[in-house]
This record gives structure tokens, sequence and C-alpha cells, in this order.
């Protein structure tokens, strides 16, 4: 049986992806002491196998939940923890924290998949000694979540920062993005897939002086001042599948800096960084979330 933490609470975490559910159990301060992964299939079969493993494990006392959206994430509303509408068949509506309150009969700390990576890298990695941060995830697609004093940043739902519309490159005008509700949105222009429609290929598989590295480095830059620019974020970690490519962060990192054109206060003090925990500020995110939802009066 696993060891658990100092205050004896053991906790569980699910980050749910659209390719993968990641499980865990750990503690309060974020030690993951078992985990699995299962790939995400119908709502149906991937939540009971869910339940399944966490049958298998020892007891747990609340549970994290860091989903893939778009969720409901007001604690008010009657969809609190449900996805909404997804393009993934099936998903719409799923109700993860009433599905797993009635199965596991534990409380749910719930937020997006972003949001739990931010939460992760803030407390426990890239993001510890600042007091605002941004993480952005460059995979699938492009998302963000933003952490100031120790909050995230939220209202009217929560932040897509994929989504805004960057600056096109004087030699990049042809391409006309592969997000399906934007075109040339970031997520259209630096995601994965739009690197795949562009150019056939992973960015880590074209040689490293293909354009692709200057321009996608170019695209993310711009999302990174504009985090600076806007929010005086003191760090951006940017995670996902994309920015694990060698060499891409520095890239980002030099763009970024010339982008902001020696104009902004404060940017000698502003970081642009791999995460902490390497693949696990998610799942490490979800457990803190968990710890959340155990604290909060019933
Ligand atoms: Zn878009």
């Amino acid at each position: 049986m696993a060891a658990q933490s100092d205050s004896g609470m053991l906790l569980g975490a699910i980050e749910a992806g659209g390719t993968k559910f990641v499980l865990a159990t750990g503690t309060a301060e974020g030690k993951i002491l078992t985990r699995e992964s299962i790939p995400t299939t119908d709502p149906a079969s991937t939540l009971a196998q869910t339940r399944d493993w966490f049958a298998r494990q020892s007891s747990i006392s609340a549970l994290g939940i860091a989903s893939f959206g778009p969720v409901e994430l007001d604690r008010q509303s009657s969809q609190w923890g449900r996805i909404t509408e997804t393009p993934k068949p099936g998903w719409s509506n799923c109700d993860l924290t009433g599905y797993f309150a009635s199965e596991l009969g534990v409380p749910i700390g719930f937020d997006t998949d972003v949001n739990g990576a931010a939460l992760g890298e803030f407390h426990l990695g890239a993001g510890r000694g600042t007091s605002s941060m941004a993480y952005i995830t460059v995979g699938t697609g492009v998302g963000g979540g933003m952490i100031v004093d120790g909050n995230l940043l939220g209202g009217a739902g929560h932040p897509e920062m994929g989504h805004f519309y960057p600056r096109r490159g004087a030699n990049d005008r042809d391409f006309k993005g592969a997000c399906s509700f934007h075109g040339d949105c970031l997520e259209g222009l630096a995601s994965g897939p739009a690197i795949l429609a562009r150019w056939g290929s992973t960015l880590s598989d074209l040689p490293e002086d293909h354009e692709a590295h200057e321009m996608v480095a170019g695209y993310l830059a711009q999302a990174c001042h504009t985090m600076f620019a806007c929010c005086a974020v003191e760090r951006v970690v940017l995670g996902g599948g994309v920015t694990q490519t060698p060499g891409l962060i520095e890239r980002v990192r030099r763009a970024s800096a010339k982008a902001g054109a020696n104009y902004l206060p404060g940017r000698d003090k502003q970081e642009v960084v791999a995460p902490g925990l390497n693949t696990d500020s998610g799942i490490s995110g979800a457990l803190l979330l968990a710890a959340g939802a155990h604290s909060l009066p019933s």
C-alpha cells in the first residue's frame, strides 16, 4: 500500500485529456504515489475504467479533475463540472463531477486541464517564487491559464488564450490557418495540426534550419509578449508536445525579447521557461485541486 502524506490524506487526481486520461493518487503536497493512463474513448467506458481504477487504490479523501474543455466552471451553475459543447463525439454535456461525486462519494475539485497545469507549475514547478504566471500549452490545440496573486484568472468562462489573432509574418500570407472557428488564430497557426497541415510533418521532424521553427517561435513569442504587455506576468511557462521540439523555447525567448523592443517596464525580470514538472504539470495540478476541494466547507 502506498505511503500517505503527513496529514494522512490520500487524494485522487484525473487529467482528462482528449486522447488519454491520466489517473493518480497522491498527497496534498502534489506528490504522486500511484498512477495510470487510459485512452479516451467514449464517455461511458472511459469514466467506468477510471472509476474501476480508483476502486483498486487505497481510498481517497477528495478528487481533483483537470479536464479538456470547454467546461462549466461556475459553481453556482447547475451545469458545473460538465464538459459543454465539444466537437469530440459523445462528450458534449458529459457530467464529470456529478459522475465521480456519485461513484466515489468524495468532494470534487474541478478546472480546465490548462488551469490545472498552471496551478501545478505555479505551486510545484517553474512558477515557484513568482506572484503571477501564465502557462501556455501547444499541442493538439493551444491553451493557457493565468495565475495572478495566487489566483487563477477566470470570470465569464475560462481563458482561451489560443484563439487570439497574432500579426502574420510578411513571408506567411497564404496559409489559411487550421482553427475550425477562426482560421489563423494562434492555434490555427502554431498548433501541432496547423504545423502538420502546413508542412506535412511535426516540427521536431523538420530540419533545424527549416523556416517552420522561426515562424512557429515567432507566433508563440507574440503570445508571450502579449502576456507580458497585458498582464505583466513574471513568467510564461511553455508546455505541450510542440514546445518539446529541441531549441524551440530558446527561439521563443529570443523572439519575445525582440517583440518587446526594450519598451516594457520590468521586462528584464520576465522570463519564458519550460515546465518544471515536465509532462506532470496537469496531473500534479489536479492533486492540488483535490486538496482545495477537501478543504472547502461542505
Ligand atoms: Zn481559433
